[in-house]
């Protein structure tokens, strides 16, 4: 069997209203849409590596309800292997509500529900099935405890992790330095600098990729937006990557369609800079379609 990408990570179901703009305190709004669609950014990322082409074993948790098999529908129909989800009776399946006004603006809650439940045991155990060139991949939707014991486990029976904290949550510094690599948005990347004390040389992405790399992280991967990526590591300089330019239309679930292909590309082998070339691009084919899960490329889609 070749090398499995493990995600340990929350799936929720997005529910989608349209309005004609955001209603304010105490006020009822007439909206349309209601989609429901399968979301989380754990499921996202797994099913944006599946589709390009990963072996994917995802471990989550859902609801005892109608959501929890529309939340893993997408992963399911992708071949992921989702034997070890498990069904938490006394909470719902995630759910996020999505508000987008005419002007584009959302407002988005999410609700964890069943995602507060992915524990630290559920997670170690996974950890320790890893095989030899098998990668582990989170995301900061599952608590804190979880995060930091999976990767623990991980680093300590020498399996790579690649971490996307995000949402940001402030991690104990030895949990931030094993990821290999630590993936992060702008935003993400100057919470990243402040928590670990670290002023780079520069305001430059460029800069702030180098410092993470420096205070001990072994790869750092800083996305740009339409700009692309910065790549750091330890076999090569910072480098900038750029996007491809395209006609965005929806940039939902972007970053995990970013995260999801950089991890399977990884898994094949690719060194970080060529891996990322390849996210780029992914991410960019993303941007130009409606949604999150149902933006995402199958394997012999054409890329931007
Ligand atoms: P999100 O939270 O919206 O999913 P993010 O903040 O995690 O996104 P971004 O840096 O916005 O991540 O985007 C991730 C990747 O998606 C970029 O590196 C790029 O490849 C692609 N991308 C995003 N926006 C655009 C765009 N307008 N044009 C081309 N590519 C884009």
């Amino acid at each position: 069997m070749g090398a499995r990408l493990l995600v340990i990570g929350s799936t929720n179901v997005d529910l989608l209203a349209t309005v004609p703009r955001h209603p304010s305190p105490g006020e009822t709004l007439l909206g349309t849409g209601g989609q429901r669609a399968a979301g989380g950014k754990g499921a996202n990322q797994a099913l944006a590596a599946a589709l390009q082409g990963a072996d994917v074993t995802f471990v989550g948790a859902v609801g005892e309800d109608a959501d929890a098999e529309l939340a893993l529908a997408g992963m399911r129909a992708a071949g992921v292997d989702l034997d070890s989800v498990v069904t938490v009776p006394e909470s719902p399946t995630g759910l996020a509500i999505i508000t987008v006004s005419q002007d584009g603006e959302n407002t988005i809650v999410v609700i964890p529900g069943a995602n507060a439940h992915v524990g630290v045991e559920a997670a170690t155990t996974a950890v320790a099935g890893m095989g030899e060139g098998d990668l582990l991949l989170m995301q900061g939707e599952v608590p804190r405890a979880t995060m930091e014991a999976a990767a623990r486990a991980a680093r300590d029976a020498d399996r790579r992790v690649v971490l996307n904290v995000a949402p940001w949550m402030a991690l104990d510094h030895d949990v931030l330095t094993a990821a290999d690599p630590l993936v992060l948005n702008e935003h993400e990347a100057q919470l990243a600098l402040a928590e670990l004390g670290l002023s780079p040389d520069g305001d430059s992405p460029e800069a702030a990729a180098t410092a993470l790399r420096v205070a001990g992280t072994p790869s750092v991967v800083i996305t740009l937006g339409a700009e692309g990526a910065v790549a750091a590591s330890q076999d090569s300089p910072t480098t900038q990557v750029p996007s491809p330019t395209v006609t965005a239309i929806d940039s939902t679930g972007a970053g995990d369609a970013f995260t999801g292909a950089l991890a399977a590309r990884l898994l094949e082998g690719d060194d970080l800079t060529t891996a990322v070339g390849h996210a780029v691009r992914v991410g960019a084919f993303a941007v130009q379609h409606q949604g999150a899960q149902p933006s995402y490329p199958e394997l012999d889609a054409e890329l931007p």
